[in-house]
């Protein structure tokens, strides 16, 4: 990899200037880190030592013009960079899925309590995108049997080529269709489903920032007139599916979670609950097949 000699002088200069720009300073950091590989602690060190020497990835004129379209082009830095951390890995990702959030990072946390000590069983990831829950979910419970939907060719290829990197020698069975559809062959015998699906509601849409509605895929936003189009579809679908005592957790929006608890109690799943997000937003619903 080539590797650029650099100041923290002229780094701390160049910063400067960008941030002149527009953006945060988080957000030149983010790119200092993830696509030039200096450190968050390096860059702490950056204003103590004027004088020592950084390597970079990439040179100051390829990370400025990175800057440039994202600050003038409103395109998100990970889709430029073309990686993002998530949990404990670096997921690669394109325009052709979401970027993975934050937040979902607990979808996983959830599952792992419900599940509690079962050490075998099937889960499925619903709408994988990235492949950023299954992966996750494959590190976590590798003697369960894996399964990951997507409806993009595109989307699936890319959770297929990010499994391979991140965990090579874990399996998952990848599925292109709709929702339930594809695992046909398995309902019945599922105990866990993980999913993150479109909800953001149509009308909202174009109110999204210029960064997402732009570039991110509405395939993966938008979850039709009320938003609720592609949970209703998988709440339903769950009862059919689902093995006796299997759990379907979803995520949605911030005001959802009473529509989506009463549903799933309308198709008779038990045991609900709901969980909040870091910011403390009702985020989650699940329940599990009597
Ligand atoms: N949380 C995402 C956002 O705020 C939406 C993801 C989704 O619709 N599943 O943009």
């Amino acid at each position: 990899m080539t590797s650029y000699e650099l100041s923290s002088n002229k780094i701390l200069r160049w910063r400067e200037e960008r941030l002149k720009e527009g953006g945060i300073a988080s957000e030149v950091d983010f790119l200092l880190d993830q696509a030039g590989g200096l450190s968050w602690s390096e860059l702490q060190k950056l204003h103590m030592s004027v004088k020592s020497k950084y390597s970079l990835h990439q040179s100051l004129e390829e990370l400025e013009i990175i800057w440039h379209k994202y600050l003038f082009q409103n395109i998100p830095l990970q889709y430029l960079i073309g990686h993002c951390s998530w949990r404990d890995f670096e997921l690669e990702v394109t325009s052709s899925v979401l970027i993975p959030r934050q937040e979902t990072e607990l979808l996983i946390d959830l599952g792992l309590k419900k599940i509690g000590d079962q050490h075998k069983g099937l889960w499925v990831d619903l709408g994988t995108g990235s492949g950023a829950l299954a992966i996750a979910l494959a590190r976590a419970i590798p003697d369960w049997e894996g399964h990951a939907v997507d409806c993009s060719r595109d989307a699936l290829l890319l959770a297929e080529k990010n499994l391979k990197k991140i965990a090579p020698d874990k399996d998952v069975i990848f599925h292109l269709g709709n929702w339930w559809q594809p695992l046909k062959p398995i309902w019945g015998l599922i105990d866990l489903v993980l999913a993150n699906p479109p909800y953001i509601p149509n009308s909202l849409i174009n109110n999204l920032e210029p960064l997402v509605r732009e570039h991110e895929p509405h395939l993966a936003l938008d979850g039709g007139e009320d938003g609720l189009e592609a949970c209703r579809e998988i709440i339903c679908g769950s009862i059919n599916t689902l093995s006796s005592g299997g759990w379907l957790i979803i995520e949605h929006h911030h005001d959802q979670s009473e529509k989506i608890l009463k549903m799933m109690f309308e198709v008779g799943l038990k045991d609900l609950d709901f969980e909040k997000d870091l910011q403390g937003i009702i985020r989650f619903a699940m329940g599990r097949c009597p």
